[in-house]
């Protein structure tokens, strides 16, 4: 059964890791993929692996189709929803924001630069892309799916994060309070919270670190990106109909 079968995805951050495993999984559930990314090439090489065309100038209403923005600018993020709309002739009724970054440093000696990146991508970019595709939903008087990926250091912190583990726990607070102002509109809006995900992102962590991590996980291994997937499938579908506001741990255990 294709549970996405009439509906337009927009992935941010769908060039690598989880952003791509939501797009073919989404792709897979029936739904149409915009996926956009930071990366153009990276953007295409995901709208590839679904038979889509990859690139911009796809035809109204046909298949897959790729975009480039940098989700922490306004600007980019306006026209990024502009060119959605005008590719497909409605505006996405699941969105899915993947894009994010780490810029790790102990609190000691974390540079103000460093801060002010991570919260601008992973926080003010989320704000951006959540308000212009529920305007853009309000306007046409749609209903919604909004998937916004945190991580479970936004719950519990983590050595060498304060400003990852902000802009994650902002999130959630984001998250939630858009989840209050637009279910009167028909949007749900509901965060994920990967644990340990074997993705790019990740493989920068020293093994040593990773081994302590995955002692202390119930299921004794890292996720998978796929994982992640499986649970935005679920949230963008009328499976999960009467759920908004919330907050789905995707850890395997870690940190119950
Ligand atoms: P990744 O590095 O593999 O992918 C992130 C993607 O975001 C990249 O393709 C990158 O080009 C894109 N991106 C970065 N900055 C951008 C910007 N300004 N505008 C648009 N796109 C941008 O990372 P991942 O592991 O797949 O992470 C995806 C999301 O999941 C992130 O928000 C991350 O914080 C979150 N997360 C990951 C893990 C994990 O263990 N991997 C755990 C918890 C949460």
């Amino acid at each position: 059964q294709l549970r996405l079968r009439s509906a337009l995805a927009l992935v941010t951050g769908a060039g690598s890791g989880i952003g791509r495993a939501v797009s073919v999984r989404l792709a897979r559930e029936g739904a149409t993929v915009a996926a956009c990314d930071l990366d153009r090439a990276a953007a295409c090489e995901t709208v590839c692996l679904l038979g889509g065309q990859g690139s911009e100038e796809v035809a109204p209403g046909g298949a897959h189709a790729a975009f480039q923005a940098d989700v922490s600018e306004a600007g980019a993020v306006r026209c990024l929803l502009e060119q959605v709309q005008a590719c497909f002739s409605r505006p996405p009724s699941v969105v899915v924001s993947c894009a994010g970054i780490t810029r790790d440093e102990f609190l000691l000696h974390m540079s103000e630069d460093d801060w002010d990146r991570v919260i601008a991508v992973n926080l003010k970019g989320i704000f951006l892309v959540t308000q212009a595709a529920a305007q853009a939903l309000v306007s046409s008087g749609c209903h919604g799916s909004i998937i916004n990926i945190s991580s479970i250091t936004g719950k519990v912190g983590n050595m060498g994060q304060t400003n990852y583990a902000a802009s994650k726990a902002g999130v959630i607070g984001l998250t939630q309070t858009a989840a209050r102002e637009l279910g009167r509109h028909g949007i749900r809006c509901n965060s994920v919270l990967p644990g340990f995900i074997t993705t790019p992102m990740t493989q920068k962590v020293p093994q040593q670190v990773l081994d302590k991590v995955i002692g202390m996980i119930p299921m004794g291994h890292m996720g998978d990106p796929e994982d992640v997937a499986d649970v935005v499938a679920f949230l963008a579908s009328e499976d999960s109909g009467y759920i908004t506001g919330a907050s789905v741990e995707v850890t395997g255990g870690l940190f119950m």
